[in-house]
């Protein structure tokens, strides 16, 4: 398999290429050249199959070879290391809990792969590789988790200060090491603009190895397949619609290729804040992207979402095709606050506000157009101060949380100008 770059310019890429670089350079994002079909044997049986053979099976003609199958085989095993339970809240809605893993969402998967990839490739080239990372919150802490300690690859995260919650900001702060934190005074489309920035700086390209490990990597995004495969497994009855908290439409994008080859799911809803870009776009046909507005549901602050373009692709840029797979939707705060109450008073379900935006979709798609369907609960309620706020619980605290309070904070805090970041990455050579 290899991989082209949407913009059409760069070469394509084997799948080692792709994780090791990134992005094209034509500022496209990498794509697959053919969207494997699963055999129905194996969607038919999927149910009775272990996960990690199921994920196997679905990320293995993606691979092509470039990892050998028994090192491919525990990469994905330890991804999967944590449950994917799904949880009925009523007869017609089921949430998949995606935030049983080390940094408690759904990041997790995609960043723990994408990390032992790295580690498997990056092993024994001797070159330093620096990981860049903008984070509006969640991607940060994951893909740090997934590097900290390894000798050879300096972490270096970019979030928006003041804009995270009080537990992701622990979860960012307290690496140190070869996790270097910075905290931007701005927004997460500037901390991104940083790291496209570095990422296409072509004097600290020729001197040190870098690379992206936001969604727009491919071994960030593939394997958040493995999900919609997990609920697949756990459902019962006709094909399910899934509603997914959308920010930079990573996650959103995976479903829709899991789908694509030949995962059951009658229709995908892109659940959104204020940030309505897609919806939008999902109306008028034209897209415009914006300023990211800083909502409760911080993650999803996103105003210009790079994976939006793959999902295009995925229908080979037909609109209609499109329009049939997936729906659109924004709501405030107002509404997602709403929501958190609601359910907690009739379902005992703590929501966080990503997971709430997603309930609220799904909820208003199925009572207007009937069936049943599953949102994804991408995130723990206790990484939300909000929670606390609206429902005056947040749950049972978890374990890993309590030790994280005790280490002290290591950050550096940095004005929106990308020459800081270039001179401190330059630092560390
Ligand atoms: C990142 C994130 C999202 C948005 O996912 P995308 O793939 O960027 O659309 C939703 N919820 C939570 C909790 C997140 O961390």
């Amino acid at each position: 398999m290899h991989f082209y770059s949407t913009n059409r310019r760069s070469a394509p890429a084997s799948f080692r290429e792709a994780v090791l670089g990134g992005q094209p350079d034509d500022g496209g994002l990498y794509f697959p050249a053919e969207i494997p079909q699963l055999p129905s044997s194996l969607i038919e049986r999927m149910a009775s199959i272990p996960l990690v053979d199921v994920a196997l099976e679905v990320i293995r003609p993606y691979v092509g070879g470039d990892i050998p199958d028994d090192r491919l085989r525990q990469i994905v095993d330890e991804t999967l290391s944590f449950p994917l339970p799904l949880v009925a809240l009523s007869e017609r809605i089921s949430a998949l809990e995606l935030f049983h893993g080390p940094t408690l969402a759904f990041k997790d998967i995609g960043a723990g792969f994408m990390s032992r990839c790295l580690r498997y490739f990056g092993g024994g080239s001797g070159r330093r590789t620096f990981v860049i990372v903008a984070t509006s919150g969640d991607t940060g802490g994951a893909v740090a988790a997934g590097f900290h300690g390894l000798e050879g690859i300096e972490v270096i995260i970019l979030f928006p200060k003041g804009k995270v919650s009080r537990v992701q900001e622990l979860q960012l702060t307290t690496f140190g090491g070869n996790v270097t934190t910075l905290e931007v005074r701005g927004t997460f489309d500037d901390c991104q603009a940083i790291a496209k920035q570095m990422l296409a700086d072509a004097e600290l390209n020729a001197r040190a190895h870098l690379t992206s490990a936001n969604s727009i990597n491919v071994a960030r995004w593939l394997p958040q397949q493995f999900y919609y495969f997990a609920a697949l497994q756990q459902w019962q009855g006709a094909p399910p619609v899934i509603s997914v908290p959308s920010g930079n439409f990573g996650n959103l994008a995976a479903g829709m290729l899991a789908a694509r080859s030949g995962l059951p799911v009658s229709r995908f809803i892109a659940a959104c804040n204020a940030n309505d870009v897609v919806p939008r776009f999902m109306n008028s046909g034209s897209y415009d992207p914006r300023p990211a507005v800083a909502t409760i549901s911080n993650a999803m602050d996103v105003g210009s979402p790079s994976n939006l373009v793959r999902i295009s692709e995925i229908f080979g840029g037909d609109r209609e095709q499109l329009s049939s797979a997936m729906a659109a939707k924004s709501y405030s705060d107002e509404e997602t606050r709403r929501t958190m109450v609601d359910v907690y008073s009739h379902c005992k379900y703590i929501l966080d506000p990503h997971g709430a935006v997603g309930y609220l979709a799904i909820d208003e798609y199925l009572s207007a157009n009937g069936g049943r369907g599953i949102f994804l609960a991408t995130a723990h309620p206790v990484k939300f101060d909000v929670v606390l706020d609206v429902i005056g619980t947040q749950g049972n605290e978890p374990e890993s949380l309590a030790d994280l309070a005790h280490k002290p904070k290591q950050s550096v805090e940095i004005d929106n100008d990308p020459s800081a970041v270039r001179d401190m990455i330059l630092a560390k050579l």
